[in-house]
């Protein structure tokens, strides 16, 4: 094909030049290009829970979880739909959508991206309470957020 295409060719587009995304918003507290580069890997994610804004919504959704004020321990909730909206319901979800990402995206991102998640997961060890059977009842135990008492979390 050739490079220059005929002036008349060129003439047929109007206003301003459409490039394939509108530029990805900053993610609050974390630079362009790490917010960027976690607009890349959502875009590029072949994980149905991976999806575009699914890091906004987890960073928020675990904040909100550990929001409440005062010392009551917190308990995480299961989800009765695991459809990539309501499983955010579930703040153990939105931790393992940070994980997921947090290990996709290049080093440096990366690492910005895990100093706010270690500031929440400070947090959270802290307002949750272990499960002893969490490695009899839980999937994926070998994480430690899915190793605390849950709401209703009696030993089954
Ligand atoms: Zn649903």
């Amino acid at each position: 094909m050739p490079r220059r295409r005929s002036g008349a060719l060129r003439a047929q587009y109007q206003g301003p030049r459409v490039w394939e995304d509108p530029p990805p918003s900053r993610i609050h507290g974390l630079s362009a290009r790490t917010s960027l580069a976690i607009h890349r890997v959502e875009g590029l994610s072949s994980d149905y829970y991976v999806f575009p804004g699914a890091t906004v919504r987890a960073l928020r959704r675990y904040r909100a979880f550990l929001q409440p004020p005062g010392r009551r321990p917190l308990y995480p909730q299961d989800t009765h739909c695991s459809c990539r909206g309501c499983s955010f319901g579930d703040v153990r979800h939105a931790r393992d959508v940070l994980e997921e990402v947090l290990q996709r995206l290049p080093p440096r991102p990366s690492a910005e991206l895990k100093r706010q998640v270690a500031h929440l997961d400070a947090v959270c060890l802290e307002r949750t309470l272990p499960d002893p059977f969490a490695h009899r009842r839980q999937w994926r135990a070998d994480l430690w957020w899915r190793r605390r008492l849950t709401v209703g979390g009696e030993a089954v």
